[in-house]
């Protein structure tokens, strides 16, 4: 049996793991968190019978204690209990599928616990890869990716030599505004925003798809990943979401990873890397399928791309400010509290009023936060 525990165990990549352990037998999984779904939490934990469950707030721990006070199970809260469930000391694995940069603190406790991760959550890496990157070397484990474009390239690297990579191609859907331009965005509306063409995902992570920050957070989180210069990283547009990206090496040589878009795939891989398992689903049909088209990403009208390769490019805190100025944007438009194109304009005054400042550790990472979430709410009342 294989122990891991997973931070967001509730959400989209949450519950696509539990799937891939519930097909499977010799998954066993200790711990689980979620923010506030205390009614999905109850259900997994009689299924699954983790020992330790983390919960953000006291009041919902509550809840769940007296709702599961028939089984052997301890809840805990907060940050806190966020932390324990991460470096618990009987798993292998942590599956880090929660959203937002409050994975740091618990990805980086893991890691110091000897974990190897499973890693969802972009955010983190993208805020912290300065940070994370040494450190799992130093401590000798394994970071496998679950996004799917990183695991498709981590696919792609299997038996080759990492100083023969020529670049990065990461595909991209161009969202479901794709073919759309600035004037056609002043209009549209969250219902608009949430339909992705391809994928079925979080809330966040779909209206990341539709400014294309989410393609900016994973060229960031490529970088890191697969140690590579924002130069060696090229976004193409493939609107059927078939090719999952490719590698070019120096010959010219390109591998790809293709198949049909399901999250369980790169999970499954993720947690038994090496190897590969048998998984139920569609497979790709080439013949029904016909064609595969590709574009080049409209840099003009998604800004979410180029702002973040710009605050890639600045470093240091900057990548922090374009992250924490999206999730506090994002969570604005989601409540339609702001328009589409408004999330574009924190974002970019977040970067301009920001002071960077080089080689951030925890504690500046978690400040600049906090200073670029109060900036963005004294932003909004201006708009
Ligand atoms: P989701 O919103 O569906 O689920 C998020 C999970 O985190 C839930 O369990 C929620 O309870 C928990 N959570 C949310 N806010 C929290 C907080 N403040 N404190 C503690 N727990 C909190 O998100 P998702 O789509 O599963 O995405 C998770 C991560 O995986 C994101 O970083 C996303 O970018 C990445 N990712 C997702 C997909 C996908 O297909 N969904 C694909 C690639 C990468
Ligand atoms: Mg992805």
């Amino acid at each position: 049996m294989k122990k891991i525990a997973i931070l967001g165990s509730t959400g989209s990549i949450g519950t696509q793991t539990l799937d891939v352990v519930r097909a499977n037998g010799d998954l066993e999984v200790l711990g689980i968190t979620a923010g506030s779904n205390i009614q999905k939490l109850e259900e997994q934990i009689r299924e699954f019978h983790p020992k330790l469950v983390a919960v953000m707030k006291e009041e919902a721990a509550k809840e769940l204690r007296d709702k599961v006070a028939d089984l052997d199970v301890r809840i805990v809260t907060g940050m806190e209990g966020l932390l324990e469930v991460a470096a618990m000391p009987e798993t292998e694995i942590l599956v880090t599928a929660v959203v937002g940069m409050i994975g740091i603190r618990p990805t980086i406790e893991a890691i110091k616990a000897g974990k190897d991760i499973a890693l969802a959550n972009k955010e983190t890496l993208v805020t912290a890869g300065h940070i994370i990157m040494p450190l799992a070397k130093e401590m000798g484990v394994q970071i496998l990716p679950v996004d799917s474009e990183h695991s498709a390239i981590f696919q792609a690297l299997n038996g080759e030599h990492h100083k023969e990579i020529h670049k990065l191609l990461i595909t991209a859907s161009g969202g479901p505004f794709r073919g759309r331009k600035t004037e056609d965005l002043k209009k549209v509306t969250l219902a608009d925003t949430l339909k992705h063409p391809n994928w079925v995902m979080g809330q966040k992570i779909t209206v990341d798809s539709a400014t294309l920050v989410n393609k900016g957070l994973e060229v960031m989180e490529a970088k890191w990943l697969f140690g590579m210069d924002l130069d060696q990283i090229q976004v193409v547009v493939q609107p059927q979401s078939v090719i999952h990206s490719m590698i070019e090496f120096v010959d010219g040589g390109i591998m790809a990873q293709l198949g049909t878009p399901d999250m369980r795939l790169p999970i499954q891989y993720a947690l038994y890397y090496p190897h590969r398992r048998y998984l139920a689903g569609d497979r790709l049909d080439f013949a029904a399928l016909k064609q595969i088209t590709f574009e080049e990403p409209d840099m003009d009208t998604f800004l979410g791309l180029p702002m973040a390769i710009q605050a890639s490019r600045i470093g240091g805190t900057m990548p922090t400010v374009f992250n924490a100025a999206n999730e506090r944007a994002v969570a604005k438009f989601l409540r339609q509290e702001i328009g589409f194109l408004d999330i574009y304009a924190l974002i970019q005054a977040s970067m301009e009023a920001h002071k960077v400042k080089e080689n951030p550790d925890l504690d500046l990472i978690l400040e600049t936060e906090q200073e670029t979430y109060e900036f963005v709410e004294s932003q909004v009342s201006g708009l």
